[in-house]
């Protein structure tokens, strides 16, 4: 199977850059965020707090959640709902930052991670797919830009789709989510010794793909 692994903190450009790879290369993009995103937003419907880890070990017997592709494209569920969109929500990506902190929610949504890299040619964005995820995986990068850049991007986001958004708000989460993804004892975010570091502070979104594509290809 062709398994490319990015990994990088949040806004960094990986989901741009795996949907581009995703169509360029004819692979589809198993986008992990969304797995933690749901596990928040069902913990939130059934009124568990994200960080009472027994509680959430205990919903974890019961979560719903699977993916399937429609054209190409990921569609997230819980049971026959589709949250593709609701786990956008601004307050899920606290949320899912802290759920994912429990080993027993990453231990439970990699196991489902690596079944779906084993059956099918895909691109994975995540925090810990060169490391953790996939450690023998060939193709493995680590987009990363500055922290005020990205919080820059993920602000125009979230206006473009019609949300309230305060850069310095956005800017401070940011930076708390890397913290939270950086020290965790459990699989933090962590570049792989053998990741090709892509930096896109100053890059166009085409010229990060020109690069990776390239790299993939030699
Ligand atoms: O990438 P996205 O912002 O959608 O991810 C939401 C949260 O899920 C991240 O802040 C991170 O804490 C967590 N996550 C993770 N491991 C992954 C993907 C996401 O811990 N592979």
């Amino acid at each position: 199977m062709l398994n490319i692994a990015l990994d990088g903190p949040a806004g960094a450009g990986k989901s741009t850059v795996a949907k581009a790879l995703s169509a360029k290369l004819n692979v589809l993009y198993l986008d992990t965020g969304a797995m933690y995103r749901a596990c928040a937003l069902y913990a939130q419907k059934m009124g568990v707090a994200v960080k009472d880890e027994p509680a959430v070990t205990e919903l974890l017997k019961t979560l719903p959640l699977s993916v399937r592709y429609e054209n190409g494209k990921q569609v997230t569920l819980l049971g026959e709902e589709d949250v593709s969109e609701a786990i956008r929500r601004p307050e899920i990506s606290m949320m899912a930052s802290d759920i994912s902190a429990l080993v027993p929610v990453r231990q439970k949504l990699v196991e489902m991670q690596r079944e779906i890299a084993q059956s099918m040619d895909c691109v994975l964005d995540g925090r810990e797919i060169g490391t953790f995820v996939l450690p023998n995986c060939k193709n493995k990068f680590f987009i990363t830009a500055a922290a005020e850049e990205r919080a820059k991007r993920r602000y125009e986001e979230l206006i473009a789709r019609g949300y309230e958004a305060d850069y310095n708000a956005v800017l401070s989460e940011i930076k708390q989510r890397d913290e939270n993804d950086k020290n965790r004892t459990f699989a933090p975010l962590r570049q792989a010794e053998d990741a090709i570091v892509v930096d896109t502070t100053s890059l166009t979104i085409e010229q990060v793909i020109d690069t990776v594509i390239s790299l993939i290809q030699k």
